[in-house]
């Protein structure tokens, strides 16, 4: 183990489960969350939550997590003209793509994390994104991010990588996955701790964390969860 990991770490399930598999397989481990005016910053709280917690997990999780970072975007906010940025109805489009889509925001993402890897010496990109979601985001997809990492070490002359721990896993098998990596105690963390409502709720507890149960995000979640329960 001496590779180094930045993991893009929204605070959501995914980026957590990512966060925990991160810890796992890499000697350090940094973390990078964008402020871009979401509706809800509830998301920026409970990322920092999750990283008080983590430590206390694992011991050797606690040594190899190292800084976190915050870096504003608020030219996504400027670009606007989706859900998750600014009012509006989330709900799904003609394209088949949900409302919430922000065009080319990993693209974005991704290039600042390179960016940040780079200056902190880190080797590995680590993201949650999933081609299984709504049938995969198009800058969420493997084929994207390959020719992103192309262009990303053509133009600093780097090797870094982008690790997708998720990437070909429905819902139900991320659960798996953190039970795997992390057993009982990262199920619980990622229930209590992490969010993923698109209505920024945590009023209301289910079974599978807090949310409003109803929205795009939080269904795609309950079904994922009920259904690796019941495997
Ligand atoms: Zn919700």
């Amino acid at each position: 183990m001496t590779k180094s990991a930045l993991v893009l770490f929204s605070g959501g399930q995914d980026s957590t489960i990512c966060l925990a598999y991160a810890l796992e397989r890499y000697a350090r481990v940094e973390t990078l969350a964008f402020d871009y005016n979401q509706r809800h910053k509830v998301e920026l709280d409970c990322r920092l939550e999750i990283l008080k917690h983590i430590p206390t997990q694992n011991r050797e999780w606690g040594e190899r997590l190292g800084d976190d970072h915050i870096l504003p975007l608020p030219a996504l906010a400027e670009i606007g003209g989706t859900s998750l940025i600014g009012a509006g109805e989330i709900k799904m489009q003609e394209n088949g793509l949900p409302s919430s889509f922000v065009p080319g925001r990993n693209l974005l993402f991704l290039t600042y994390g390179a960016a940040l890897a780079y200056r902190r010496g880190l080797d590995v990109l680590v993201g949650g994104m999933c081609e299984t979601d709504y049938s995969g985001y198009p800058d969420c997809r493997r084929t994207t991010l390959d020719a992103l990492t192309n262009a990303i070490n053509l133009g600093m002359e780097s090797a870094i990588t982008i690790d997708t721990p998720l990437m070909q896993q429905t819902k139900a098998q991320s659960w798996a996955l953190a039970n795997e990596i992390g057993g009982a105690a990262l199920v619980s963390l990622i229930i209590e701790h992490s969010h993923t409502c698109y209505e920024g709720e945590r009023n209301h507890r289910h079974i599978w964390g807090y949310g409003c149960g109803t929205c795009p995000a939080c269904k795609l979640r309950a079904q994922g969860y009920q259904e690796w329960t019941a495997a």
